[in-house]
């Protein structure tokens, strides 16, 4: 039997009705953007299997970060202890987040990065005696599948079974180009009630519905409504941290800065699990308290483990080599030529493109739906023809790792490409 056909046996796989999927691809190695299945098939890896790595496949400078603390310290309890790896991430870090950032907290995925967010605002007001306890966010927006980060996400057919069971939010237009206006007067009316905790964004993209886009400007005014009302701002940049937008983070684009801040996917180079979440003095203030019940009474087993750390340190030094800064531009640079070809094609609509992300819309007659049969067909499309893309309902993205060489990329163009003609 084949890897495929065991899997079928045991494995639930995400986001997937058993009943009608194919079989799932087994994947037995991966190099640089390439991957290769157990017959021999290679594809190029054009989004950085889910966002979450930058550098490439087995990148030996991670692996022998890895080894190396595997073999010292794999693991200690974050409570009580605290060990090198931990304290030298956090000190990089912060040479890198916005500088009102103060105090980081560690967890395992961007879904707890989110979760810790909102408890965090939620009990900051709590700790005060306020009742502030709903939440804002976008419509459309995504920050994971636990019970806090599904209710601020808003992509209805993932939340709809559990709709009475999860804490208050509030959503507003996300201010794409023209519907600024509607966004803000949106936030304005409901931070005037006095009764929100905080308002959860995804930087500059929204990721998940396809790499919506707005501009920095708008979401500056946003963050200063807030500011206004005492309502906390946290960037949700699992997705955009850690070069995609072009620079470190999405917020570096901004003049005012978030309250707080979730990482993960890319942090640890798409090696070992973990995300963090970094907050300003003030928010930590708000539990440092001579009463025990004001503290944060959050955490996981595995928070800060070392091995996660080491990887995340070499994951830095690589972001930050200027080779790989220049390979940053020059993935840009491949997008927009690109998408100055590509702009005018009969069957697409809109093209978008900030850092490394690269979006087309397809032109259809009806609504597309998110796992509609068109995203069916180019999905089925890209696999054959050697790539792994996910489209979005008629969304086409590109998010490779920032080391696909040139020749690559335009293997995935071309593809890209002949897949208008299919449709
Ligand atoms: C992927 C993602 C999450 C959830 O992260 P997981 O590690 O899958 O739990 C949260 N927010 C954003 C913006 C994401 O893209």
């Amino acid at each position: 039997m084949t890897l495929s056909e065991r899997d079928q046996k045991y494995n639930w796989h995400p986001y997937t009705q058993h009943k009608t999927a194919q079989s799932h691809i087994a994947i037995v190695k991966g190099e640089g953007a390439l991957l290769w299945d157990e017959k021999g098939k290679e594809y190029i890896d054009a989004i950085a299997s889910w966002w979450v790595n930058p550098f490439g496949h087995s990148n030996e400078f991670i692996a022998n970060a890895i080894y190396t603390q595997l073999t010292t310290l794999e693991h200690v309890l974050f409570g009580g202890f605290t060990h090198e790896p931990a304290v030298l991430l956090s000190e990089k870090l912060m040479e890198i987040l916005p500088q009102n950032q103060e105090k980081l907290f560690y967890s395992d995925n961007g879904s707890t990065s989110v979760e810790i967010a909102i408890k965090v605002a939620m009990q900051f007001f709590f700790n005060k005696g306020i009742k502030k306890t709903k939440i804002i966010a976008f419509e459309n927006a995504f920050h994971g599948d636990t019970f806090g980060a599904m209710a601020a996400s808003g992509i209805s057919f993932f939340v709809e079974a559990f709709k009475d069971s999860m804490i208050e939010v509030t959503r507003i237009p996300v201010p794409v180009k023209g519907l600024e206006k509607h966004s803000f007067e949106a936030l304005e009316n409901l931070v005037k009630t006095n009764e929100y905790a905080a308002f959860i964004f995804e930087p500059l993209v929204l990721g998940a519905v396809g790499m919506v886009m707005y501009e920095a400007t708008a979401l500056d005014q946003l963050i200063s409504i807030c500011k206004e009302h005492q309502v906390f701002t946290i960037a949700d940049e699992v997705m955009t941290g850690f070069g995609k937008t072009g620079k470190n983070f999405a917020c570096d684009y901004l003049q005012e800065l978030p309250d707080m801040m979730c990482l993960s996917k890319a942090l640890t180079g798409g090696t070992i699990p973990m995300a963090i979440t970094s907050f300003t003095q003030k928010i930590f203030d708000g539990f440092y308290d001579d009463d025990v019940n004001k503290a944060l009474f959050h955490g996981h087993t595995f928070t800060a483990n070392p091995t996660g750390c080491a990887a995340a340190l070499a994951s830095l030094t690589l972001l930050r080599t200027p080779e790989m800064q220049a390979n940053l531009v020059r993935v840009n640079e491949n997008h927009l030529a690109f998408q100055n070809k590509i702009k005018q094609h009969p069957k697409v609509v809109t093209t978008r493109v900030l850092g490394v992300i690269f979006a087309l819309e397809i032109k259809t007659d009806g609504a597309a739906s998110y796992y509609g049969s068109l995203r069916n067909k180019l999905y089925d499309f890209f696999i054959e023809n050697g790539l792994v893309l996910r489209p979005v309902g008629n969304i086409v993205y590109i998010l490779p790792p920032y080391i696909i060489t040139d020749l690559q990329l335009q293997k995935v163009y071309q593809v890209v490409e002949e897949a208008l003609e299919i449709v």
